[in-house]
Order: structure tokens, then C-alpha cells, then sequence
């Protein structure tokens, strides 16, 4: 007997005649007197199978309900009306379970969705998303090991805050406190000692308590850490990260986008270099789309859409005032109430994906800003011993990869780019 193939392979002339094995799920049932329709899914797409009368099975087909599991044999048939233009007729049937009533029928509530997000994520669209994060991943291990950086990991209990205090997950650790880490920073800055260039996939925690539809508690943080560059420098290494991973996206996962109703051609066009535009710029545009800001207001996720919609490419915004950045960003030393620091913020509407830029590396500049934040050196006791022992320039980033993944599928909402969302009241399942 033939081994068992996947149904994106089958769905080729050349099996046109041929027997085929395939197992998956039933996606969707319809039955007429003598024939029942079953579209079978797999991890890679879907096909339609019909069971006639005369076969033995026939029975056995009709008592199959939605996302029941089975094992077919049949024969590949081309069918123009069949979704994706081929039908196999069953010969045998077996199935290993028979699904109860499955809770997920049309036009359900975003809310019931999010409720059985174990089930969801079996769904068409899902499926497509949670294979660009796939590729999202993988491409951006390629981009770093193949630009000579070393991937490296942080912990993720923590002693110390690196972006504020607001957003901190405190955890009981034994008799004492720590907190979830909002970042490897503190700890890549110890790290480009030794390895220079380094990069880190992990999780960053921060309780987040405004509802956004870009904020999650929990979200997975692409970073990378640079000794010997500027602000300047790293910029460019983020824009060619953000090429590469569009590259990729399109070469791996264009059936996905286009399932998604992404407009390929629209990322297609996205090329290096990306406009850079001052903050107070950035502020002007802003003011002259409705809103009123000044040259020291913060940019939320809503002023960052009216921003935004006005770019149809990724576009930086760099020289924020410092009060709007957390304390290990060095100021300009030709303009010290503004930062060394970049925003890459993604076209449409979306906003911020990436956070980085310039660090301190002057021993007393460090001291200072951090009593600015109100916070006390001796918390920082390690993280300013990096400026006493052979300190350097340096600088990096963080690219959020669900802001990115909402971004390249263009997404409503965050939520729609990770298996199981945590926000504020969303922990389960
Ligand atoms: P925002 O202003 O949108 O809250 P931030 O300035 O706090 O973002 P950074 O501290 O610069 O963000 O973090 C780097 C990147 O991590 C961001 O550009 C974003 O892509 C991602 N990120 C930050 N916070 C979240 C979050 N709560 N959920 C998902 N992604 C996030
Ligand atoms: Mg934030």
C-alpha cells in the first residue's frame, strides 16, 4: 500500500487516475441520497472526497460529523467545481474518532472564538497565520546567522526594570521578589562584551492594562544587541532585517497571504532605504491629520495610526524627547534633550514594530539618567560596572513578532498572530 501524502502534494495532474492515501479531519459534510460530500483538511490545505452509495463504507460515511478523524483511500479526480479543482473518489474508509458536535459553527462571536481557541486554531485561517509566524521565525534566525551574529538567552526572572515600572509582572521567588523580564536589554549589553554581535528569540512580559489592539502581556521579542554601532548603523540593520523576513514571507508563504487577503504586490514594493523622519516631524504630520499634539507628547497606538496611514513603506522615527524613552538610551551629546533612539513604525495604520537605538556608554550619563527616572542606581549596580570595565559604543534593537505577524497578514487585531493571546483578561485556555 502507498504511503500517506499530504493533500497540498496531491493536488497535482500527475496523480490525476492514481490511488491515493490521505488523513486528516472532516472540514465540511454534505450528504444527497446516494453520495456524501466530505471536504478532508490536513496541515496543508483541503480536498473534496465523495462517498458513493455502492461503496461499503457508505454507511460509515454518513454517521461522520465535522472534524471527525479519518484515513481514506481513493482516486484523485480533476473536477473543476471541487475547491481547489480536484475530488478524490473513496474507495475505503476508516475513522479513528467520531467528533462530538463540534462548538464551532458559522458566525460566531470574536469573543467565543478567543473561548475555544484550542479548537480555533484549526481553522483555514489560522492555520495560514500560524505558518507566516513559522517562516517569521525561521527567516529571522537565517538573517543573524548568516550576518555573523550569535544567539544567545537572557533570563526571564528578573531583579530590575528596564522599561518602567508600569508594566511590570512581579513573582514570588521563594522569600523574595522579582519580576518577568520586559527585555533582554540589561543583559545583551553584559553579553556584546564577549560575542559583539548577538541576537535572542524569547518572550517579554509587561502588564499591559490598556486595551490596544496592538498589546499583548506576553509576546515573543526578536532582539539584537551591536557593539561598535550608532543609532545610524543600526538603523539600517533594522530595515534589512525587516526586508529579508517581507523576502522570505512572500517566497514561503504566498498561498497564505493571499488566503489571508493580504496584497502581495503592496509588500512586494517595500525596498531599503526607509524614510527617516524627526520626532517633532513626525509630530507635524500628526497635527496636520486632526490631531493636537505637542513636541513632547508620547505616540500611542492612535496617533501612531494617523501617522502611519499617511506611508505605504516602514519609515523611522528617530530623536525622541527623553523623557518619552527608557534610561539606557543615550541622549545626542549634540542635542541631550533628545535620544539617540529609533522607532520603525510599519505603513497602513499598524504603527510601531521595532524599538532601538543608540545605549550609554559614559559612566556618569548613565548615573544621572537613571536618577532622572526616578530610579535608584544601586538596583543597577552590575549594569553600570559594564561602563567601568573597557565600555564602547553600541546599540540594538527589538522587533515585537507579533506586531510584525499582524503587520505581513494584515490583521485586525494582535490576538490574531499567536496561538494562545494573553492580555489583560485573557489567560485562558
Ligand atoms: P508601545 O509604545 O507600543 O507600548 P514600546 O515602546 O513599549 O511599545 P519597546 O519597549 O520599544 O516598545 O519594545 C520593542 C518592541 O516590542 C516594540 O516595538 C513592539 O514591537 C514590541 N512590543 C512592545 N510591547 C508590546 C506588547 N505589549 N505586545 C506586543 N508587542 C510589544
Ligand atoms: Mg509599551
Amino acid at each position: 500500500m502507498s504511503e500517506f501524502k499530504k493533500i497540498d502534494e496531491v493536488l497535482d495532474k500527475k496523480y490525476v487516475d492514481k490511488v491515493i492515501k490521505l488523513r486528516g479531519w472532516v472540514y465540511r459534510k454534505r450528504e444527497l441520497k446516494d453520495i456524501v460530500f466530505l471536504i478532508i483538511r490536513d496541515s496543508s490545505n483541503i480536498i473534496q472526497c465523495i462517498v458513493k452509495k455502492e461503496n461499503e463504507d457508505f454507511e460509515k460515511a454518513r454517521k461522520i460529523t465535522t472534524e471527525s478523524s479519518l484515513e481514506i483511500l481513493g482516486v484523485l479526480k480533476e473536477d473543476k467545481r471541487a475547491p481547489n479543482g480536484y475530488e478524490i473518489e473513496v474507495k475505503k474508509l476508516n475513522v479513528y474518532n467520531i467528533a462530538e458536535r463540534f462548538p464551532i459553527t458559522k458566525d460566531q462571536s470574536k469573543e467565543f472564538l478567543l473561548d475555544v481557541r484550542h479548537l480555533w486554531i484549526r481553522s483555514r485561517k489560522m492555520n495560514s497565520v500560524l505558518k507566516v509566524r513559522s517562516t517569521v521565525f525561521s527567516a529571522i534566525r537565517e538573517f543573524f546567522t548568516k550576518n555573523g551574529y550569535y544567539e544567545v538567552q537572557a533570563p526571564s526572572f528578573t531583579k530590575a526594570a528596564c522599561e518602567g515600572g508600569a508594566t511590570l509582572f512581579e513573582v514570588k521567588y521563594f522569600d523574595e521578589k522579582v519580576y518577568l523580564t520586559q527585555s533582554w536589554q540589561l543583559y545583551a549589553e553584559a553579553m556584546i562584551f564577549s560575542l559583539e554581535k548577538i541576537f535572542c528569540i524569547a518572550p517579554s512580559f509587561r502588564a499591559e492594562k490598556s486595551r490596544t489592539r496592538r498589546h499583548l502581556t506576553e509576546f515573543w521579542h526578536a532582539e539584537c544587541e551591536e557593539a561598535w554601532k550608532g543609532n545610524d548603523e543600526i538603523m539600517e540593520t533594522e530595515e534589512k532585517l525587516i526586508c529579508y523576513l517581507i523576502k522570505r514571507v512572500i517566497e514561503e508563504r504566498k498561498k497564505e497571504l493571499e488566503f489571508l487577503k493580504r496584497d502581495v504586490t503592496f509588500l512586494e514594493k517595500i525596498k531599503p532605504p526607509f524614510p527617516r523622519i524627526r520626532y517633532e516631524e513626525a509630530i507635524d504630520i500628526a497635527n496636520k491629520n486632526g490631531l493636537n499634539l505637542n513636541y513632547k507628547s508620547d505616540l500611542g497606538a492612535d496617533e501612531e495610526r494617523v501617522i502611519s496611514n499617511q506611508f505605504s513603506t516602514p519609515f523611522f522615527i528617530h530623536h525622541y524627547p527623553k523623557e518619552l524613552k527608557a534610561f539606557y538610551h543615550r541622549p545626542d551629546p549634540k542635542d541631550p534633550e533628545h535620544i539617540l533612539c529609533n522607532d520603525l513604525l510599519a505603513p497602513e495604520g499598524y504603527g510601531e514594530i521595532i524599538g532601538g537605538g543608540e545605549r550609554i556608554w559614559e559612566k556618569e550619563v548613565l548615573i544621572q539618567r537613571i536618577k532622572e527616572q526616578g530610579l535608584n542606581p544601586k538596583d543597577y549596580e552590575w549594569y553600570i560596572d559594564l561602563r567601568r570595565y573597557g565600555s564602547i559604543p553600541h546599540a540594538g534593537f527589538g522587533l515585537g513578532i507579533e506586531r510584525f505577524v499582524t503587520w505581513i497578514c494584515k490583521l485586525p487585531h494582535i490576538m490574531d498572530s499567536i496561538p494562545f493571546p494573553r492580555t489583560i483578561n485573557r489567560f485562558y485556555p
